[in-house]
């Protein structure tokens, strides 16, 4: 269709900017000027004090889209489900959400209680199965697995096969020789129903909660991915594919402060780096993607770049105390689109 054409034309990568609205809890927070200028850019301006000499210029970033804080979970949807349809024509697909703590992330990936609250992931499932139905009468029979893992310091973590020594559990990257790439030991399920599949994405959040209880803040610290694989095959046309659809929910882009944290705050950025390097030497063509230094770019090797398309959320919001971080996600963001 003509939004794929125009894709193609821009390269396989689209950045989208989500903008959250404040909870009923903190609407007396200060916010920062920030000005939706038309569909696909805003502008912001940190309110300086009254009697402050200095002057500031409002910043203008473009996007391939913005989600203002009234966009409901349905809009989101709407522009994210045709790289849903992507995966279902056989090509892989990573969905991103980049940003700091508190901008949600997590509330655009999974979403919140009730249908109506559903985010990309549990949508992103239903319209599956649903096609999936469609498929099947054209004669295609689908099969979906699903797996749920964390990445934390460098660690992968099996969502749905939580055990209390996972690090030495060999959860590890694989290099097949078909230049796949797979997660040894880790469990995969096949899905049947959208029914089931919510089941295991509300088993992998609470062993994520479970683990972050434990170990303090690991869940803003960590980056979680949920991976759909589809195995396609049509008997009579004799044709087959697979692809893979990556749904993550990164850790958050904020820099540490606390000397304690230091050193997560190094690995998290420097994944978060190694992430932006891979997208931007794809971006420019390069010969060698630098896949490897990082476990997160190393897992979704397969979806990133060749014949793959990816989606990029960066979620904000406009509190003041925020203004420096929300720069940074911005200026991220601009650099990968
Ligand atoms: P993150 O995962 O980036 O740390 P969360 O997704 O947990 O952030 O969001 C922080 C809080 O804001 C949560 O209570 C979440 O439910 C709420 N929230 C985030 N985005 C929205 C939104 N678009 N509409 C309503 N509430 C939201
Ligand atoms: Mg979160």
């Amino acid at each position: 269709d003509l939004r794929n054409a125009i894709q193609d034309l821009k390269g396989n990568i689209r950045v989208y900017c989500r903008i959250r609205p404040p909870l009923s809890i903190e609407v007396t927070k200060p916010l920062f000027n920030l000005n939706v200028v038309d569909a696909c850019s805003i502008e912001v301006e940190k309110i300086e004090l009254l009697n402050s000499a200095r002057k500031t210029k409002p910043q203008l970033f473009t996007f391939d889209g913005i989600f203002t804080p009234h966009a409901s979970q349905e809009d989101v949807f709407a522009e994210v489900s045709s790289m849903v349809q992507s995966a279902l024509d056989g090509y892989n697909v990573c969905i991103f959400a980049y940003g700091q703590t508190g901008s949600g992330k997590t509330y655009t990936m999974e979403g919140g209680c009730g249908t109506e609250q559903y985010g990309i992931i549990p949508r992103a499932f239903n319209m599956i199965f649903t096609c999936m139905e469609d498929l099947k009468r054209m004669g295609w029979e689908l099969t979906i697995k699903a797996s749920f893992l964390e990445i934390y310091n460098e660690v992968i973590y099996d969502l749905l096969n939580p055990s209390k020594d996972q690090e030495n559990h060999e959860i590890k990257m694989v290099n097949s020789k078909g230049g796949d790439v797979y997660v040894s030991n880790l469990k995969e399920e096949e899905v049947k129903s959208s029914h089931e599949f919510i089941r295991l994405m509300i088993f992998a959040q609470r062993n994520r909660q479970t683990a972050a209880t434990l170990n303090n803040e690991r869940s803003s610290r960590s980056h979680s991915v949920a991976q759909i694989k589809i195995a396609a095959i049509n008997e009579k046309r004799k044709e087959k594919y697979t692809s893979n659809l990556n749904l993550v929910d990164l850790a958050g882009s904020e820099s540490g402060k606390t000397t304690q944290r230091m050193d997560e705050t190094k690995h998290i950025n420097r994944s978060l780096s190694e992430l932006s390097k891979v997208i931007l030497s794809l971006q420019t063509n390069q010969m060698h993607i630098p896949y490897r230094n990082s476990k997160l770019t190393h897992l979704l090797m397969p979806s990133l770049g060749g014949n793959s398309k990816t989606l990029m959320l960066v979620n904000i919001n406009q509190f003041d105390e925020c203004f420096s971080e929300t720069l940074n996600s911005l200026r991220f963001a601009t650099k990968v689109n």
